[in-house]
């Protein structure tokens, strides 16, 4: 048997991620220089202690802990400023793990308090991302598209999704909702759907995290939505015998046959609970059975991941190789919210070029 991808390998091939929180991967660091210029109180001024802190609250198996950390991030991301740095950090960070297409998400109604409008937040984190997008040649090391997030359990999707498409020619590539599952179903916002379905705009869901079937079947059959935010728990709708047989049911058969993309975010899915492992995540039985997986972070600085390192721990746990991960990859790729012709530049030129060098027998 061939050895297994390295993590310092697997940090070189070219990575696609289309689902990550802005919000969720802020550097300690600039949390705390934020927080002192804008006297935001920390559990820790220290950037060690912090990122420990954010890991602790992060592993504690509680939900309100966990979203606790936000008030921190989100916190210190109330100004033009702290706006534009954050994401240009994002992309840095990003472009430095190797990625080189990404599809950021942050709530825009969210980083209002200190008087932003919307649309000032917006044109914020477009033009830290593009700062953040250049190498020291001025050439982009990373391309970053930005996906605006509605919260379900409040009424602004409407506005929000109308954002989306006033700003889809400058860099916003499509729409989410995310918070509660339970309670706060995504027909809530069938307007919102609607009205970006009439626009030919594209669109993804949190839906199947901590809820079932009825979220997923909602989000894709009412709603319409292009992409599953997680989507684990579609493996509710398959029975595996004990021979490893697998029976799909119409649900999950439908969204295996309509190759509808799951953004799998195995470390977060684990300290939500919605998985009790990285070896036990449906992970394994989807890519067996050829859904289209793709590989994400959500939340960088709570579970202290890199799509590296989720890459990584799905070689530990399910012994995957390069085909693996370039399937991954190419499978992220297939289902971005760029159009087709860019998409499939970046799968010829830049993807498939780099697997194939670094896979190579040396
Ligand atoms: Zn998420």
């Amino acid at each position: 048997m061939s050895r297994l991808p390295t993590p310092e390998e697997i940090r070189a091939v070219p990575k696609v991620l289309l689902h990550d929180h802005l919000d969720g991967g802020v550097r300690p660091a600039t949390i705390i220089d934020l927080a002192r210029d804008y006297g935001h109180t920390l559990p820790s001024t220290d950037a060690d202690g912090l990122a420990s802190w954010f890991r602790e609250a992060s592993n504690a198996g509680s939900l309100e802990r966990y979203l606790e950390t936000f008030a921190h991030t989100v916190g210190v991301m109330q100004t033009r400023e702290a706006l534009v740095r954050v994401a240009a950090e994002c992309a840095e960070d990003l472009a430095d793990d190797g990625v080189v297409y990404a599809e950021v998400r942050y709530a825009p109604e969210l980083h209002t308090s200190n008087g932003l409008s919307l649309d000032q937040v917006v044109e914020a984190v477009l033009e830290g991302f593009r700062l953040g997008s250049a190498g020291p040649d001025g050439r982009p090391r990373i391309r970053v598209g930005t996906l605006l997030t509605a919260m379900r359990h409040q009424a602004r999707s409407m506005e929000i999704a109308e954002l989306a498409v006033r700003y889809r020619d400058v860099g916003v590539v499509g729409f989410d909702i995310a918070g509660a599952e339970a309670g706060y179903p995504p027909t809530r916002h069938l307007d919102a759907f609607e009205y970006l379905q009439r626009e030919n705009a594209h669109f993804t869901i949190h839906a199947g995290e901590a809820f079932g079937l009825p979220s997923i079947w909602q989000a894709i059959q009412w709603c319409g939505a292009d992409r599953l935010g997680h989507g684990v728990r579609i493996i509710d709708d398959i029975a595996v015998s004990a021979d490893g047989e697998a029976k799909l049911g119409r649900l999950a058969a439908y969204v295996r046959d309509k190759r509808i993309p799951l953004e799998m975010c195995p470390a977060s899915n684990v300290q939500t609970g919605a998985a009790a492992s990285i070896a036990e995540h449906p992970i394994g039985l989807l890519r067996r059975l050829h859904f289209r997986v793709t590989v994400n972070t959500d939340n960088r600085l709570m579970s202290d991941t890199s799509v590296s390192r989720e890459f990584a721990s799905l070689v530990d746990a399910f012994g995957y190789g390069w085909d693996d991960l370039q399937w991954f990859t190419v499978n992220a790729m297939k289902s971005a919210f760029i159009p087709f012709d860019e998409r499939l530049a970046l799968i010829n030129d830049v993807i498939k070029p780099g697997f194939a060098a670094m896979a190579r027998p040396a």
